[in-house]
């Protein structure tokens, strides 16, 4: 597939930031760092889609002949808009599929409003793989008999599709300084209208007698593509994630620290993490015994549901369907959060954990 515009070029280097340069038209473009890597699928995974979803909805009962085209049109870009400031690249890439379709495809209105309402339906069931795929490979609380590479490769045998993905990716003159991206250099040139372009060539590459700093970058053109990106990247880099001790969402290990609470602001004013400091003077996350014992139940249900302890071998283990298992993390997320929050105790957290897990023994 030829790339059009918009799109987005993402340079990685040993920082713990992607280098994006959105390019919003020929002769537009934004530059942003984007970090800690792991950020943008752990919001996009925790993003509530239900008012995008509600918008899609009413779109879906609309009959293409007798509707104003136009009408349609707004109503899409409404339904992305509901994304605007809530996700660092989630809106820029899906209003790029929308302009896409509505300006550079050779489609039929009936065609563009139907692979529009596919493509919504498909971000809202990728959130659910993303979700599986943090647990899975990147959660420090589950599967931690296993190594990364080791729960990376039983989530690809689970998501076959998941391997199949590809990114193009180019080269390009640019400013790298020690193997870096050197961003003072590249805001330096940040207005194209006071570039002289000899100059620019000269501080990307001082010296013509050496080879030219060409740098590879990834051309990536659909939310799809980034959040495949960003999750390789933290594959390959071993970004570790973890549940908030306090709100129960995701956070990124950006670094060797322990952290159990994250920086979204909790209920107000404060953030998990200024809540958590006064908390963790009264007792310390390791010490609870309830979130301990809980953790141990579900690990074994997780790795049960996945069959782990038969991984490596033949031997049967005694299967969930896959509407158990749902049902069950459902009802364990629930309760691990109203524990969290104070609404029930420890005792009733395991009591509650462990009658459902036995209906299934
Ligand atoms: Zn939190």
């Amino acid at each position: 597939m030829e790339i059009t515009y918009p799109f987005a070029k993402v340079f990685t280097d040993s920082t713990n930031q992607l280098n994006v340069f959105f390019l919003h038209d020929t002769e537009h473009s934004t530059f942003q760092q984007l970090g800690d890597i792991g950020t943008g699928i752990v919001d996009f995974c925790e993003l509530d889609f239900s008012q995008v979803q509600k918008k899609i909805q009413a779109l879906e009962t609309i009959a293409v002949p007798n509707a104003c085209l136009e009408g349609i049109q707004t109503g899409f870009y409404e339904a992305v808009d509901l994304l605007k400031d809530k996700h660092s690249y989630a809106h820029f890439f899906l209003n790029s599929e929308v302009v896409r379709t509505f300006w550079a495809s050779d489609k039929s209105a009936e065609e563009q409003m139907g692979y529009l309402l596919f493509l919504f339906q498909y971000y809202f069931d990728l959130q659910q793989v993303y979700s599986e795929a943090l647990e899975f490979c990147l959660n420090t609380q589950v599967l931690i008999e296993h190594t990364l590479s080791e729960r990376y490769v039983m989530f690809c045998n689970l998501h076959p599709n998941f391997t199949q993905h590809m990114l193009r990716s180019m080269y390009g003159v640019a400013p790298i300084a020690n193997g870096f991206f050197d961003t003072s250099k590249l805001i330096q040139f940040d207005n194209p209208a006071e570039v002289d372009t000899k100059r620019v060539l000269q501080n990307i590459h001082r010296d013509s007698g050496y080879a030219v700093s060409m740098w590879q970058y990834f051309a990536i053109q659909s939310l799809e593509e980034i959040l495949y990106l960003e999750l390789m990247e933290m594959v390959k880099r071993g970004t570790r994630v973890k549940r908030c001790a306090l709100c129960d969402r995701y956070f990124v290990l950006a670094d060797k620290r322990r952290r159990d609470y994250c920086d979204r602001i909790y209920g107000g004013k404060r953030t998990c993490k200024q809540i958590g400091a006064k908390k963790k003077f009264n007792q310390s996350i390791e010490d609870d015994t309830y979130l301990q014992e809980f953790q141990r139940i579900y690990n074994r249900m997780y790795s049960r549901f996945y069959r782990m302890d038969a991984w490596g071998t033949e031997r049967q283990t005694n299967k969930l369907t896959e509407e158990g298992f749902k049902t069950w993390t459902e009802m364990a997320s629930k309760v691990r959060l109203a524990y969290k929050q104070g609404e029930i105790s420890g005792e009733d957290l395991i009591k509650k954990i462990s009658e459902k897990t036995n209906e299934h023994d």
